[in-house]
């Protein structure tokens, strides 16, 4: 599947980290021209009550047990996934490339966060 630069991989977690879900999933959609999904809190009857959060495709929604769940990029950007797959084909995909997927963006934000303390640091011994 094809995935934003690392550069917007890593400006999507975040977004989701700075409590700017919504705009983190603008963008998202915006890049695979899909129409964002809605995330709301709220439980799904007959879903457990480990999970953290459910995405429900005939409503564009994912479900978030509690407000937390919002701010945390690895569970957005899994529900996210399923989105992706239920727009773009009719399965959902599965759990493991769904953890893929975010893990993706997170690792991107991890480097991207590494490079922009070196040039910090590197800068600093210039000056
Ligand atoms: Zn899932």
């Amino acid at each position: 599947m094809e995935l934003p630069d690392p550069k917007t991989q890593a400006m999507i977690v975040k977004l989701i980290l700075n409590k700017r879900t919504e705009k983190s999933l603008e963008l998202l959609s915006s890049f695979y021209s899909i129409q964002a999904p809605e995330v709301v809190v709220g439980t799904i009857k007959g879903k457990r009550k480990t999970v953290h959060a459910v995405y429900v495709g005939n409503q564009r929604r994912i479900y978030a047990t509690n407000s937390d769940i919002f701010y945390n990029p690895f569970v957005i950007l899994h529900e996210f996934y399923h989105h992706l797959r239920f727009r773009g084909m009719e399965h959902r995909g599965s759990e493991k490339s769904a953890d893929k997927f975010a893990l993706h963006f997170i690792n991107s934000y991890r480097s991207q966060n590494a490079i922009d303390c070196q040039s910090r640091a590197n800068r600093k011994r210039k000056n």
